[in-house]
């Protein structure tokens, strides 16, 4: 008698839980299989970056600009995105590798703007850190630099100047995957003319976010 009430109960209480049984397994695969990423705009504060006097554009405002339209299209596609600034601040270097490296992050996007005493010079590059002690996570950044470069190039006709060996610190110092996208010229009177548009910017900013989706999908 005590199973029958068992086992009845047991019916309606798998009935009840079957909704949220639906919910938790939808929300699992939009958002729990994707990684956390950090995002960090260029930059900031007392910091300004490149800056061109006519017409007057800081990189600091533009790595930030392209940086918040990028997270809105990660999180569409349901990623985690941690800014290390969402304003116009000052941040050191040491505190954004620190802060990245706190987290229980898969993969670090530093978001630059370039620039070059010959105004021709244009187009996108993104620059990893061949890691001599840390092989894997040499490779993984440089494969996640291929794959973002291809898309970003391909959504917004930009030229590619090629993935590149640096030593930044923010790319050098984190643990994860990680990158810094130059994403063009301001230097570049055309080019220039690009970023200041909103509607470019989005192209770009998509590029980054299908970029990180190609890479998941083929190495991770
Ligand atoms: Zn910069």
């Amino acid at each position: 008698m005590f199973l029958r009430i068992f086992l009845f109960a047991s019916f309606f209480l798998s009935l009840y839980s079957a909704p949220k049984k639906i919910i938790a397994s939808a929300y699992e695969s939009k958002t729990y299989k994707r990684p956390t990423i950090v995002l960090d705009a260029g930059h900031g504060g007392l910091d300004r970056g490149a800056k061109i006097k006519y017409p007057y554009v800081e990189e600091k405002k533009l790595t930030l600009s392209l940086t918040l339209l990028a997270k809105k299209e990660l999180e569409k596609l349901g990623y985690k995105v941690i800014l290390t600034r969402s304003k116009d601040y000052f941040i050191p270097l040491k505190k954004r590798v620190d802060y990245a490296n706190s987290l229980d992050a898969e993969m670090f996007i530093s978001i630059h703007f370039n620039s070059c005493p010959n105004n021709e010079a244009h187009g996108i590059e993104i620059y990893y850190h061949n890691s001599q002690e840390n092989k894997q996570k040499a490779k993984s950044s440089k494969n996640l630099a291929q794959s973002t470069l291809s898309q970003i190039c391909k959504k917004s006709n930009a030229k590619s100047r090629g993935v590149k060996n640096g030593r930044f610190v923010v790319i050098k110092d984190t643990k994860m995957p990680a990158i810094l996208i130059e994403a063009g010229f301001l230097t570049n009177p055309q080019e220039r003319d690009n970023i200041r548009k909103q509607i470019y910017l989005e192209k770009i900013s998509y590029g980054i976010a299908q970029g990180i989706e190609n890479f998941i999908k083929k190495f991770v």
